[in-house]
């Protein structure tokens, strides 16, 4: 179920012996800056901690690993990652999204980047005739979910990287949700993968971060590290270093908490107050057949409709105990989300959605906890 070598590239996290010390696990280095030379060379690799630093570099090594990419590029956040990728656009580009993406990157998309002159197109991409229908010369990108964030709507990653191939159109795949546990875009194709860091990578509830990763060191590549480096929205070494922390544990947690989910999800499925489950992994699913040729495992996000209004399901959010109310996900503990509470009126997200971030406790522990929710 879990990609060969994935467990011992993380449990290792990046780290051979320091050569200095024989430390086991990865030094963090706070150091803003780096002497060098008069001669402006730099033989020992770092000037100034917003161009480079030697845990950032070594956390992104390790991304790129995860994501069989050639290089990674560590953010401040996820959706600084993502700000990168548009801001290697050019004004008049036209970029593809899925319409249902996460709400965060929408909102960046229709509040920033529209206004400054990308052409956005929002299309349903889990029927690839809408990307075929939305193609103009000027489009540059496919932004892409899959599954899609709450919808949980999967998208034929292979047959839209072949179609983007065709007009020469990169594709990034933001793969937060599925996580490289499960879902490898680049190896699919994809040109560059995007992670919000703060969920299943640092699995912990307690960083905030971004990555990209890139299949090759191409043209849009060297213009994504100009702007890391120009701009600085990077992770810090703290951050860095919490973030390679959690990566050790990734693929037992990942097992874990994918293994929770599906117990939830077929509970939830047979309940008598949810209409339905929305979840790649039940057969039920309509992106089931895809989605058991594109990822090893189905992940851990569950979202379902509770039978009647909005705040019918808010009241089922409002009952649970083990559960926490919160947004963000992939940590630990169990979340649960009323979406359209926080999405606003304007979203395409389901009145009665609720959206669980299936943690690592006991199943029985989540079940019973819903159950009663539900009552
Ligand atoms: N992509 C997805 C699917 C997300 O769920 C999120 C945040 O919830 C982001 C991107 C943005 O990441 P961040 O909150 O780290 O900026």
């Amino acid at each position: 179920m879990i990609k060969p070598h994935i467990q011992t590239i993380c449990a290792h996290a990046g780290a051979t012996p320091d050569p200095h010390t024989g430390a086991v696990t990865l030094p963090l280095y706070f150091s803003s800056t780096f002497h060098y030379p008069p001669t402006g060379e730099y033989p020992l690799g770092d000037i100034y901690s917003r161009e480079s630093n030697p845990t950032r570099r070594a956390l992104e090594t390790i991304l790129a690993q995860l994501e069989q990419g050639e290089d990674a590029a560590a953010f401040a956040s996820g959706s600084a990652a993502a700000s990168a990728v548009f801001q290697s656009l050019r004004p008049g580009d036209h970029v593809i999204i899925n319409f249902d993406a996460y709400a965060g990157i929408r909102a960046m998309l229709k509040d920033v980047f529209m206004p400054w002159g990308l052409d956005v197109k929002f299309t349903d991409l889990s029927d690839l005739k809408n990307l075929s229908a939305s193609i103009k010369p000027t489009t540059k990108l496919v932004w892409t979910e899959s599954p899609t964030n709450p919808n949980l709507r999967i998208v034929d990653l292979i047959s839209l990287i072949q179609i983007c191939k065709q007009h020469q159109i990169k594709v990034a795949a933001d793969n937060t949700f599925a996580t490289p546990a499960f879902q490898n875009p680049i190896a699919l194709g994809a040109d560059i993968v995007m992670h919000s860091t703060t969920k299943y990578l640092g699995g912990h509830s307690d960083l905030t971060g971004g990555a990209l990763i890139t299949a090759q060191k191409d043209e849009m590549w060297e213009r994504i590290r100009h702007i890391q480096h120009i701009q600085g929205a990077v992770a810090a070494p703290f951050d860095c270093w919490l973030l390679m922390r959690g990566i050790r544990s990734f693929v037992p947690r990942m097992m874990h908490h994918v293994s929770n989910a599906r117990v939830v999800a077929e509970f939830l499925a047979q309940h008598p107050r949810v209409d339905s489950v929305l979840y790649p992994g039940l057969a039920s699913h309509s992106g089931y057949e895809i989605a058991k040729k594109q990822m090893s495992g189905f992940g851990a996000m569950v979202s379902f409709l509770v039978k009647g209004s909005k705040m019918d399901a808010i009241k089922v959010a409002q009952r649970v105990r083990v559960f926490t109310n919160a947004t963000s996900l992939g940590g630990t503990e169990s979340l649960l989300e009323h979406r359209k509470s926080v999405e606003g009126p304007d979203s395409p997200t389901p009145d009665n959605l609720i959206r669980l971030s299936v943690g690592i406790e006991e199943a029985n522990v989540l079940i019973e906890d819903l159950k009663q929710a539900l009552h």
